[in-house]
């Protein structure tokens, strides 16, 4: 599938770390991969809101020929890794015995240079002014951050009890269940939920 045919990404997760998971999926009967090349990663990374569209427009500018689809490769290969996490351990509270598994993510974001900026704030604060967390763009590879960030994200501050896969037929999408009774079983009613629906009226009908 070409990126002219391609759907939008899918934000459906409730958890950025589990929404770049979700960033190859097959929706209807397809197979898409949002990130098929470095600029693919760029336009995932403007969609997600994990960098700042001057700072994607800075890191377009000053790259090397090639040097993007070479981070596209390496986000994918992260990507994988995560999702083997993810599955080994969705569904169960995490705890520090899983520290070891996280230790290619950790290499990572030991790579961070990210620093914090006072700045004016917009909405009501005593001073009129906060602390922003700002980061330098010096290579590429510092887009594999902000995702590692987001992963690190779900792994300390969420609980992997409710990391659940849609339980629809042949669909691979994850989400973080945050619904009040945690009884979502969809990635979402228009993909998946509807599909099963009528597939029960139809079997009922039958019946
Ligand atoms: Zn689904």
């Amino acid at each position: 599938m070409n990126e002219n045919q391609r759907p939008a990404p899918m934000f459906l997760a409730d958890a950025m770390g589990l929404d770049f998971l979700n960033s190859v999926a097959t929706p209807m009967d397809t197979e898409v991969e949002w990130i098929a090349s470095g600029n693919d990663l760029l336009d995932w990374l403007e969609q997600s809101k994990l960098v700042p569209e001057q700072d994607l427009k800075a890191v377009r500018d000053n790259a090397g020929p090639g040097e993007l689809d070479s981070i596209a490769t390496q986000a994918k290969s992260l990507r994988e890794w995560f999702r083997t996490f993810v599955i080994k351990h969705k569904g169960q509270t995490m705890s520090s015995a899983a520290l070891r598994e996280l230790e290619p993510l950790n290499k990572l974001l030991a790579r961070d240079e990210g620093y914090e900026q006072i700045i004016a704030a917009e909405d009501e604060t005593m001073s009129g002014l906060k602390m922003a967390e700002l980061r330098r763009w010096r290579s590429p590879e510092t887009l594999l951050l902000p995702i590692a960030k987001a992963m690190a994200d779900l792994v300390c501050k969420e609980d992997f009890t409710y990391v659940k896969a849609c339980e629809g037929h042949a669909c691979t999408l994850m989400f973080l269940d945050k619904t009040r009774g945690h009884a979502r079983r969809w990635c979402s009613m228009a993909i998946c939920g509807n599909r099963a629906k009528q597939a029960a009226h139809r079997s009922r009908s039958r019946g």
